[in-house]
């Protein structure tokens, strides 16, 4: 895994932009020197990078690829789409058939230049087959939910035991078969607090706190869930995760949006840590509060929530939305600060990973080059404004993690793309063909 890249624009949130580098790659898979002029051991092979960009791998916070099945079939009918008649049910794929979906959304997000990803869904086992073809680093946990989701949808709380047990289950053999294999680590992810009880949730805490785990959810994600838990707990689903003595640092809660002045302060006291998705939010006619949650201490990561994979649509997304909730003319964050998020915050956030984000030497060498042709990308000046103002996925011509390479020339290097896509296309058809029969 030796490798001499050179001809690069290096990019990172923390050191900024170093025009014509080199980063001489050792063979632990790590990044043993950068700059100009690198004294190079002979035959190290060479990798010119025509002038590329050079970004630290991204890190996409939140995710549940085998839901790539209804993208761009659900964004226009309404919040929860899966409850809704005509649309496919999570609970018909088969352990084959999500395995297809998750290979689809697992190349997406790589093809992206996402080096490191957490995912979760049903049939986790799948999820990590997945990340494993694909070489990237996965945080993958089972969806563990004790709630009839049919019942949810109509206001009613229905435990269902069963369920929790079902799904607690297949999540703690994920964790036992696949916590620290290769680049994959196992992660405990209660779906959110309206679809679980206190139970389960409480019982996560323990499991948590007993591995060091961290733990993924939902929270606030909507008004009914805010309504649901007013209802049941008596409680903002912020004060639900603090009465169980979940909030801090090790709980990564995606979306955050509906909540109080109180519930922003009481998150951000505990430092406990966003995964922002600011494109699938926006999709619903939201934004998250993320600039008093950074304010009041949180942790921001960024990801993409299985809608286009696009890390740098949700940069963007980010900017645009922050800037959009505070009002006109109002410029909140930098371009470098989402970039941030992107990376290195994003790694620091997440425990379980090898990743951080950077290019220095003793990091991995997880990074992504892009197109040095691409005319969305000219001009280079700071590097940070074209890349989050500009950028796009599909200017990802090469992704590495650990120092071997995953994608070049725009290809996953250890898939066939056309059988991926094809395989996946066959499965949706399939769903979609029985919801609307
Ligand atoms: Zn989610």
């Amino acid at each position: 895994m030796e490798c001499h890249l050179k001809n690069l624009h290096l990019l990172c949130p923390e050191s900024g932009l170093e025009r014509d580098s080199e980063l001489l790659l050792g063979g632990g898979g790590r990044i043993l020197a950068r700059g100009r002029g690198l004294e190079v051991p002979p035959g190290t092979p060479v990798h010119d990078a025509g002038g590329a960009l050079c970004l630290p791998g991204l890190v996409n916070s939140h995710n549940h690829s085998p839901l790539m099945a209804v993208r761009g079939m659900v964004e226009d009918r309404g919040f929860a789409p899966a409850y809704i008649p005509g649309v496919p049910q999570g609970h018909w794929l088969s352990e084959e058939e999500t395995l297809a979906l998750a290979r689809l959304g697992v190349m997406e997000m790589l093809c992206a230049g996402a080096t490191t990803i957490v995912d979760y869904y049903r049939c986790p086992e799948a999820l990590a087959r997945a990340a494993e073809e694909f070489g990237l680093r996965a945080m993958v946990g089972g969806r563990v939910m004790d709630m009839d989701t049919a019942a949810l949808a109509e206001g009613r709380f229905e435990e269902d035991r069963r369920l929790g047990d079902a799904t607690l289950g297949a999540a703690m053999e994920t964790v036992e078969r696949w916590d620290g294999r290769g680049r994959i680590s196992a992660i405990l992810a209660p779906h959110a607090p309206d679809s679980c009880s206190r139970r389960i949730f409480a019982e996560m805490r323990d499991l948590a706190a007993a591995s060091g785990r961290q733990i993924h959810t939902h929270l606030s994600q909507s008004p009914m869930e805010v309504a649901q838990l007013k209802a049941r707990e008596g409680m903002t689903p912020t004060e639900f995760l603090d009465d169980l003595g979940l909030l801090g640092p090790d709980l990564i809660a995606a979306h955050c949006i509906f909540m109080s002045d109180s519930d922003i302060a009481r998150f951000g006291r505990a430092g406990a840590v966003v995964a922002h998705a600011p494109i699938g939010n926006a999709s619903f006619g939201a934004a998250a509060p993320v600039k008093a949650l950074q304010a009041a201490g949180a942790a921001v990561t960024l990801c993409t929530d299985t809608k286009s994979a696009d890390m740098f649509e949700a940069m963007r997304m980010a900017l645009a939305a922050a800037r959009w909730r505070s009002g006109p003319m109002s410029f909140d964050f930098s371009a470098r600060e989402v970039f941030g998020w992107a990376t290195t915050a994003g790694a620091a956030a997440l425990k379980g990973h090898a990743a951080t984000g950077r290019l220095q030497p003793g990091d991995p060498a997880d990074l992504i080059l892009l197109d040095p042709e691409a005319p969305n990308l000219r001009p280079v000046i700071d590097g940070f404004g074209i890349v989050a103002h500009s950028g796009s996925a599909a200017n990802v011509t090469g992704v590495m993690v650990a120092g071997e390479w995953l994608v070049r020339d725009r290809r996953p290097v250890r898939a066939d793309p056309a059988e991926v896509v094809a395989t996946a296309q066959a499965v949706c058809d399939r769903l979609w063909a029985r919801a609307q029969a």
